[in-house]
């Protein structure tokens, strides 16, 4: 039986027992579960991120393009509030966002309040220039 150095940790592993890492180093099971544990929790950091995105994106659409029935309006403060709870009930995402997480918090409360006060935006812009939207 040879045994073969993990890449990560350094222990000695029997090489039938090593495993392949996403950059081809082999790795002991711990490694490689800790890894996939990782590349999770990076994605769903990702998602709350783009989840806080999209509130801004909704909140600017519905002051500026359209907002049938508020329901992008509706769209932008789901997002948001989507972004808060994501990070309210996983620590470990905020923890993996680090210093993103404040900036992630920020900007889905600027899309919350964008999406807050788009219809009065609409409707200030509608009274002092005439424009109503897109549609
Ligand atoms: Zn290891």
């Amino acid at each position: 039986m040879s045994q073969v150095p993990c890449a990560r940790c350094g222990d000695f592993i029997e090489s039938s027992d090593a495993l392949y890492s996403d950059s081809g180093e082999l790795v002991c099971g711990g490694c490689n579960a800790k890894a996939e544990l990782a590349t999770g929790e990076e994605r769903a950091a990702a998602a709350i991120l783009s989840a806080s995105g999209t509130s801004v994106v909704f909140g600017l659409a519905a002051c500026f393009v359209l907002n049938p029935c508020l329901a992008v309006s509706a769209f932008g403060v789901a997002s948001a509030v989507g972004t808060f709870v994501m990070l309210h009930r996983n620590p470990d995402y905020r923890a993996r966002l680090g210093a993103r997480a404040p900036i992630a918090i920020g900007v889905a409360a600027f899309g919350l309040v964008l999406s807050l006060v788009a219809p009065f935006v609409m409707f200030a812009l509608r009274l002092l220039t005439g424009y109503s939207g897109v549609l």
